[in-house]
Formats: C-alpha cells, structure tokens, sequence
C-alpha cells in the first residue's frame, strides 16, 4: 500500500484577505494539503527600500500562519523581491539605486531562508517583457546576486521569465553553472507549456496546472511540479488558475485514469524531497 498522496500548489499568492483565505479554504476542502506562498507586493505602491521588504515578508509570513491554522494546509513561504519591481525602483531613483534595493532584499531573503522562515528565494530573474539594454544589464546583475545567495543559503531559486524555449532552458542552466548553483535548486516557474527534459537541461519546471500541460507531464519521469500561480487580485478576476486547480486536477485523474494517479507522487513527494529536502506526508485531519 502507497501511503497516501499529498496534493501540492507548487506556486501561489495570497493576501490578509477573505477572499484568499476563502480560497485556501476550498483549497483544503477538495484535497489540498501543502502550498509554496510565494511573497508579493501588498502595498498600493511599488516597494522602495529595504524595509518596504521586510515588511512584506513578515506579512507573507503572517499570512502562511493564518492559513496554517485556519485551514490545516502547510504553507511553506518562499521570498525575494520581484524582478518587476526594479523597473519602477529605477524610474522613481536610479538604476543603480534600484539595482541596490534588489540585492539588498535579496541578502534579506537569504537571512531568512538561513533562518528557515522560509524553503526558497522566489520570485527571482527578469521581467517577462523587452525592456531596455540598461534594464537588461541590471537585471543580470542582481540574477547573478540571487543565484549567490541561494548557493549561499543551499536552497532553491525559484525563477520568473519570459517563456523559455530549449534555449532559455539552456542559458539558464549554464547561468546556474557560472554561479555553483546546483541544477536541482533551479526552478523555472511558471512554465506554460510542456517541453520534455531533454530541452530543459537540468532546469526544474514548475507547470502550470492546465488540463493539457498535466497530462503531457504525466509520462515525464524527470522532476517537475504543479503550479497555480493563483494571485487574489480583485482588478484581475480569473487572470490565472483558481487556487483549488491542483486538486480539482487529481480528482478528475481519479476519475477518469486513476491508474495514472500515482504518477503525481513525482511533483508532490519526489520534487519537493529532491528539490527542497521537504518529505511531504499528508497531515492527519480531524
Ligand atoms: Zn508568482
């Protein structure tokens, strides 16, 4: 006998709110038992300093608690300042200045992961759009600043890109090389389409829990997970996957393939061991 399976959101974000405790609420309801919250901007501006983030991180913090003891999910925190951010930083200082903010949340986020406040630096890397040859060049900087202090703290970097092909998978892989960063602790959340491992040279992608992108992963052996990316944001409804996607996923598996269901044992227990050092069991419910 198996021991029961575990049901992981691999990348999701919440608010002190209703309505994201509502979610992790039905989340929980329909099968969920961990999350990975990824921290955001709570704030009706852009975060401008080093305090500014950790203000947002002991919020991030405070929300997995509440989730925790609400809901009897485990939520496993994961921080850094998001690469987006830096653009705005830029525009209202410098670039220097702002290059200065990233890397000195990124030092932050490291404490804390050090501390074990949290499992991951995330979200790291570049906006998802062109931006300038400056802005390019700065955004190199602190990536190279994230992947040492991730090889630092010994825990993973959770990515945010534009979509990669075999080639992006590819120059990410040798980035992690340059900076002795371990492949398994490179994570390309965020993936929105299935590419085999073979394209994706060691890099981890965290899939998103579309219908179509679960079933190609199912017959991949390599290491991946699930993810929602779900994000409370009233100004944006439906914008990304619902936060009880993952479960809903499994359910229709064991509905209509259960004999695939065990195949999910790679993205809830295998990843998260290989990838974070996490055994995942599922909690005894009252
Ligand atoms: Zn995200």
């Amino acid at each position: 006998m198996m021991p029961e399976l575990p049901v992981v959101d691999h990348h999701a974000h919440l608010r002190e709110d209703r309505a994201s405790l509502e979610a992790a609420t039905q989340f929980a309801r329909l099968g969920g038992t961990h999350l990975f919250l990824a921290t955001q901007n709570y704030l009706n501006r852009g975060p401008d300093s080093i305090e500014d983030y950790r203000a947002q991180f002991e919020t991030t913090l405070s929300i997995a608690r509440t989730v925790e003891r609400e809901t009897g999910v485990r939520v496993f925190p994961v921080l850094a300042p998001y690469p987006v951010d830096m653009l705005g930083q830029a525009e209202r200082h410098s670039l220097a200045a702002a290059v200065e903010i990233q890397v000195g949340a990124l030092e932050l986020a490291g404490r804390y992961v050090r501390e074990r406040k949290a499992v991951a630096l995330g979200e790291v890397g570049r906006a998802h759009f062109p931006v300038s040859p400056e802005a390019t060049a700065a955004q190199a900087e602190v990536l190279a600043a994230a992947i040492r202090v991730a090889r630092e703290s010994g825990c993973p970097l959770v990515l945010h890109t534009e979509d990669l092909d075999e080639h992006g998978y590819e120059e990410l892989s040798a980035l992690a090389a340059k900076g002795s960063l371990p492949l398994n602790h490179v994570v390309k959340h965020y993936a929105r389409t299935y590419l085999p491992a073979v394209q994706r040279h060691g890099v981890i992608p965290s899939f998103l829990a579309k219908r179509e992108t679960v079933v190609a992963a199912l017959s991949d052996p390599s290491t991946w997970f699930l993810e929602t990316d779900y994000l409370a944001d009233p100004e944006r409804p439906g914008a990304v996957l619902a936060l009880d996607t993952v479960p809903r996923r499994v359910e229709w598996l064991r509905r209509t393939q259960p004999e695939l269901v065990e195949r999910l044992r790679i993205p809830f227990v295998e990843a998260p061991r290989k990838v974070y050092g996490l055994e995942l069991t599922v909690p005894k419910r009252p």
